[in-house]
Formats: C-alpha cells, structure tokens, sequence
C-alpha cells in the first residue's frame, strides 16, 4: 500500500497546494491532525482535507478552534489565532472538526501501523526527545510504526536495545523540492513525524510530507518530502486578517 501521511497542515493553503501538487500517487492519505490554527485560511483547507477523504485524527488545535475544548494551554499568540479561527469558520467546518476521531487510530489494510497527533498515550503529548519516545516504545499493545505529529519536526525514533534514538532526513537542498529515502527495518519499531505541512520548526521553511509504501514481505520504504511555497502571500493573508505578526514571521524561518 502506498500511503501518504500529512499532518499540522494549520490553514496554511500555499503551503497545502504546493504539497499537492507534489504528493506522489497514493492509494489512502492519512492526516494526523491540527488542520487549522495559526495561518490564514481556515476554510479553504477544511475544504480540500474534506475532499481528500482518508483517515484524519483530531489535533488540540482542532479541538480548541470548534470549540470542544478551552484555550488555557495556549500562549497568547495561539490563543488569539484560536479566537480568529473560531470566527471565521463555517459551521459545517466547525461540525467536521468537532466530530474528528481521537487517535490512535488505524487503517484497514495496513497491519502493526497506527496514527496519533501527539502520542500513542496523550493525544496532547509532544515527543520531543529519545526519553519520551523511549517511554512511548515501552507501551504495551500498540503497533510497531507509530506515525505522528504535534511536533512539528520532521523525523523520527528507532527502537533499538529498548531504547529510542532519534533520525531526521538530510537534505542536499534548502530552497528547492527534495526528498529522503530510508527502508524501515521490519523487525524494529519506529514512531515517525511527517512534519509539518504549514508551519515547520525544525529550521527548514519547506512544507513538509511524508509517503510511506509498505512492501508485503520486503521492508517499508519511508520517503521524507521538502516543497518551497509562495510564503509571501501566506504572511500577506496573515497580515490582512489582522492576526498576530508573529504568525507570519516565523514562516520563512521554519520556527
Ligand atoms: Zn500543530
């Protein structure tokens, strides 16, 4: 199966439609989450990952711009972008975000793979360093590849000896599409970030993806993706619906 992993795509829609354009054939999409939040366009990406169909687990962004739950885990800036959201969606959009499944979640047809926002135990937990993704491997009863999100890093965490040891893709460009190829041991566990669709952290300003084609009896193969988008007009949007400028500054840092 060929599956395409997307995930804190955030209502950044030149970053999703350079994505697209880009997204290798695939036979299911998965999205792990915050779809909106931060960036401008609420609506429109609520649209296309409709449209996409697939599997989509709810992120906290989601669930605090619909109103499931409060802003008090929000600094300033993502409570005022959580606000603006709030206001400017429409109500079927708002409806589908409120009815999201919580992950973990799994895929028919693809066996010992699950998909989380945060993590396999909180949906709301960040892994962001070996201890935690140590701890989440020594959980009982989940899957062997644990893609996920949150983060906003692009990555990930082998199991070796018991314990986690973090992998991120090398790239030879910085302004251009690229891509990273690794074969997935089947005997390890993994837990793997696809990165951020629209607002990357890890210092790379390229919307990132992932595409993950599991081989039968052969290893998975795991392809990182870096696409350039138009990041002018997406701070422009930020800028014209008055939210925090911060939220557009940081885009073309990738922080
Ligand atoms: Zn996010």
């Amino acid at each position: 199966m060929r599956l395409l992993v997307i995930s804190d795509i955030h209502a950044n829609l030149e970053a999703f439609e350079a994505c697209r354009a880009a997204f290798p054939p695939y036979d299911s999409v998965v999205n792990l989450g915050d779809i909106v939040g931060y960036n401008a366009s609420p609506n429109e990406i609520c649209e296309r990952a409709r449209a996409m169909g697939g599997l989509v687990v709810r992120g906290n962004h989601d669930r605090v711009c619909s109103g499931l739950a409060d802003m008090t885990d929000f600094n300033l800036v993502a409570a005022m972008s959580a606000k603006w959201t709030q206001m400017t969606l429409l109500p079927e959009n708002t409806e589908w975000l409120r009815n999201l499944p919580q992950g973990p979640l799994r895929q028919n047809g693809l066996e010992d793979v699950e998909f989380v926002h945060g993590s396999p135990r909180d949906e709301d937990e960040y892994v962001l360093n070996a201890f935690t993704a140590t701890a989440d491997f020594r959980l009982p009863g989940h899957a062997s590849t644990i893609f996920f999100g949150h983060t906003h890093l692009q990555g990930g965490y082998i199991c070796e000896d018991g314990r986690a040891h973090p992998f991120s893709p090398v790239y030879e460009t910085t302004e251009e599409i690229a891509q990273f190829t690794v074969r997935l041991d089947s005997g390890k566990r993994h837990l793997i970030n696809p990165g951020s669709i629209g607002q990357p952290r890890d210092g790379d300003w390229r919307a990132a993806f992932a595409y993950y084609e599991s081989g039968g009896d052969a290893p998975a193969k795991l392809t990182f993706y870096r696409v350039p988008y138009d990041v002018e007009s997406a701070q422009q949007r930020i800028f014209a619906a008055n939210l925090p400028e911060r939220l557009g500054l940081r885009l073309k840092l990738g922080r």
